[in-house]
């Protein structure tokens, strides 16, 4: 789960694995790792997703962190577009530490703010044309987080 700080990585990880909305979630240091099963192709898969636990918007995404993650979420904050840009940073980070080749799935949380949603069909139209695929997901109401993890779960065993 990569993003900026306040951008919903651990609520939407909480609801993928625990079908459970807080409105405060305690942020500290240190890496949370949960684990959710599924049945993709027949098979019996265990996703072990790294939730990163930053304290504000400067923190560093260790190198360590990327390193042998079989893919990724770019999660921005739909209702923050200044969100967009650290994900284009964090995007240059991770080719050069995990390389081109990985998986990843761009996820604009928080799309039942709808009233403070700044995140255009133009912002869209050109993160489409650079082939990064992208999902809206609400950790709230839970709104295409089955999807965002399905899909991801296919690239990485594609
Ligand atoms: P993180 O720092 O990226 O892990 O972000 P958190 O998961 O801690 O969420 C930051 C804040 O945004 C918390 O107050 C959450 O309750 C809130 N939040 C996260 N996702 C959503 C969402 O999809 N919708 C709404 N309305 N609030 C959200
Ligand atoms: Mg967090």
């Amino acid at each position: 789960m990569l993003g900026s700080f306040a951008v919903g990585k651990t609520s939407l990880v909480q609801q993928y694995v625990n079908s459970i909305f807080s409105e405060k979630y305690l942020t500290s240091i240190g890496v949370k790792i949960d684990q959710k099963s599924l049945v993709y192709n027949n098979a019996d898969i265990t996703l072990l997703l790294w939730d990163i636990h930053g304290e504000d918007e400067f923190q560093k995404i260790p190198a360590s962190y990327l390193k042998g993650s079989s893919g990724y979420f770019l999660i921005m904050d739909g209702t923050r577009i200044n969100t967009l840009s650290i994900i284009e940073d964090i995007k240059k980070m991770a080719d050069e530490v995990i390389g081109t080749d990985k998986p990843f799935i761009v996820l604009v949380n928080k799309v039942d703010l709808s009233d403070k949603w700044e995140f255009s069909d133009i912002m869209e139209k050109e993160l489409s044309a650079r082939n990064w695929r992208i999902i809206k997901t609400s950790a709230k109401t839970g709104e295409g987080i089955e999807e965002a993890f399905m899909e991801l779960t296919k690239l990485m065993m594609a």
